[in-house]
C-alpha cells in the first residue's frame, strides 16, 4: 500500500519523530500552521476517523493516552486545538488517521 504517513511511521520517509509508543507514532508537521505543530497517528494503517470501530478503536485509544503526554512535553500550559480532518469535505490530504496538535499561540475562535 502507498501511504506517506505509513511510510513515515516505518522511517521510509524522514520525519521529526517527537513521540513514539509500540501503537503511536507523532511528528512535526512539515507545514506547520501555528507555532506547534504535531501529526499524531495510529501506526496501524486506519484511513480516517470515518473508519474508526470496535476493532481498531484500541489504536484510536492510545493516540488520546499520548495527546496529553505530547502537549506536556511541548508545553503547551495554556491548551491546544486537536483537528482530524475527515473526507474531501474535510480537506484530509493524507488517508491514514490523524490529529493534528496546534498551539503555542492564542488560536483564533473561528474554525471554518
Ligand atoms: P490533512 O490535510 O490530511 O488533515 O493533513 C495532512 C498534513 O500532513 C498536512 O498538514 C501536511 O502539511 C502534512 N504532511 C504532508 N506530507 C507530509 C510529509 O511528508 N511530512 C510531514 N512531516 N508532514 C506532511
Ligand atoms: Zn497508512
Amino acid at each position: 500500500m502507498d501511504c506517506i504517513f505509513c511510510a513515515i511511521k516505518n522511517g521510509e520517509i524522514p520525519s521529526k519523530k517527537v513521540y513514539e509508543d509500540e501503537s503511536v507514532y507523532a511528528f512535526r508537521d512539515i507545514n506547520p500552521q501555528a507555532p506547534t505543530h504535531i501529526l499524531v497517528i495510529p501506526k496501524e494503517h486506519i484511513p480516517s476517523a470515518d473508519a474508526v470501530t470496535e476493532k481498531n478503536a484500541d489504536a484510536v485509544a492510545k493516540i488520546f493516552c499520548a495527546i496529553p503526554k505530547i502537549a506536556a512535553a511541548e508545553g503547551l500550559k495554556n491548551g491546544y486545538r486537536l483537528i482530524s480532518n475527515v473526507g474531501k469535505d474535510g480537506c484530509q490530504s493524507v488517508p491514514h488517521l490523524h490529529f493534528h496538535i496546534l498551539g503555542g499561540i492564542q488560536l483564533p475562535e473561528k474554525m471554518s
